[in-house]
């Protein structure tokens, strides 16, 4: 099967390697000049971990990563603990975004990946779908997949309509600096005032990675770097985090990364007979449940198994695509219950909710 997978992104990377497995001709189509990753750091967990361990790269990416603890802290420092749930309910891998991808791409073979190839649509042949390039070239493909982020192209075509949309006044800022400045155990997550939660945790030996997040930021005024200092201040009553307000004021400005929160509306359909959606173009959601990228990567082990299992193409999508849009019902509930949590405490006993049901109902593929 000659599958055409449009974006290089963490989801179209790790499908490409999901569907190579089941002997798909690969090709990646990326737009951008390089393998990269726009980010600082990713939470990965366990059950995007185990599609990773089925591509062989299992090993490879808990190298470059560090367990991180997320149990939270109100913002006086308070330790928050959410009742009848345990430690494995709250570990994830934190891995450097770039080098990730890195991994990934030589898990499929740079061969198999066409860079400054921006795809401008496709167009139905016969049992073939014809990829166009915006430079004139086109490539004909069995399946296409894609994988091209909120913005995606590919959606535009498969269901007119569904444009991403801000999250109104929801805004990230993050960075990735040289370790030194924290507190013992490196990571620490903190639930503060006016809908703000960050805090910092240790990527790797050298590294740590900073972010900030607030739900109605209000104003943006200044640099980046003054507009996440303004909202980290709510992490830090009473000297708590005087430690990752020193680590943002010393951030060069050019290392922050801002982040409007785009969401895609839920979709009708993430199939059509040989043209499916995965990762954030099917379902890019807000941060604050930290598994956008997890659950994109369990996407692609469903859509593997679906493959795998079913010979007819048309099928096995549409199996791919009622698995994914009723699990993503649950996820859409539980991320709106946690932002929309009153306090601190509320929102870590939703959180913990939240990663507790992704990780004891994750499809076994
Ligand atoms: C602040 C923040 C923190 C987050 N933290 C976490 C976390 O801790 N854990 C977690 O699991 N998730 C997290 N997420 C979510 C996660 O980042 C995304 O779900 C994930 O990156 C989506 O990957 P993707 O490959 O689907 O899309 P993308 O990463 O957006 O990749 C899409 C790719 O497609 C390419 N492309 C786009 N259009 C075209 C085109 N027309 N032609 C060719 N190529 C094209 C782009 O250049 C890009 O490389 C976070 C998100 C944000 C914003």
């Amino acid at each position: 099967m000659r599958t055409v997978i449009v974006g290089g992104g963490l989801v179209g990377l790790t499908t490409a390697a999901s569907l190579g497995l089941i002997g798909h001709e690969v090709t990646v189509l990326e737009q951008a000049p390089a393998v990269r990753a726009a980010g600082a750091g990713i939470g990965l967990w366990p059950n995007a971990l185990r599609e990773f361990d089925r591509i062989g790269i299992g090993a490879a990416v808990r190298a470059l990563g560090n367990g991180i603890d997320t149990w939270f802290h109100d913002a006086a420092g308070r330790p928050i603990r959410a009742d009848g749930y345990d430690a494995s309910d709250h570990r994830f891998l934190l891995v450097p975004r770039p080098a990730l991808n890195i991994v990934l791409a030589d898990a499929v073979g740079r061969d198999r990946i066409r860079l400054d190839a921006h795809v401008s649509g496709y167009t139905e042949d016969g049992p073939e779908v014809v990829v166009h390039l915006a430079d004139g070239a086109e490539l004909r493909a069995d399946l296409l997949i894609g994988a091209d982020g909120v913005h995606s192209r590919v959606r535009a075509q498969l269901a007119p309509g569904s444009e991403a949309a801000p999250h109104a006044g929801h805004y990230a800022w993050r960075a990735l600096v040289p370790a030194g400045d924290e507190r013992p155990g490196g990571t620490v997550l903190t639930v503060g005032r006016d809908r703000t939660r960050g805090g910092y945790a240790r990527v790797s030996d050298g590294q740590t990675m900073w972010m900030v997040n607030q739900f109605e930021a209000g104003p943006l005024t200044g640099g980046k770097r003054d507009r996440a200092l303004d909202r980290a201040r709510n992490l830090a009553e009473a000297g708590w985090h005087d430690d990752l307000l020193r680590m943002i004021a010393d951030t060069p400005e050019e290392a922050i990364l801002e982040n409007q929160i785009m969401f895609v509306p839920p979709l009708q359909r993430w199939t059509g007979e040989r043209v499916a959606l995965i990762g954030d173009a099917a379902h890019g959601l807000s941060p604050h449940i930290s598994a956008g990228g997890t659950l994109g990567v369990e996407d692609a082990g469903v859509l593997r198994a679906s493959l795998d299992a079913e010979p007819d193409t048309a099928k096995a999508l549409l199996r791919y695509e009622a698995a994914r849009i009723a699990r993503f019902e649950e996820v859409r509930e539980h991320s709106a219950a946690v932002e929309l949590a009153a306090d601190a405490a509320e929102f870590a006993q939703r959180y913990a909710a939240f990663s507790h049901w992704m990780l004891t109902t994750a499809p076994a593929v």
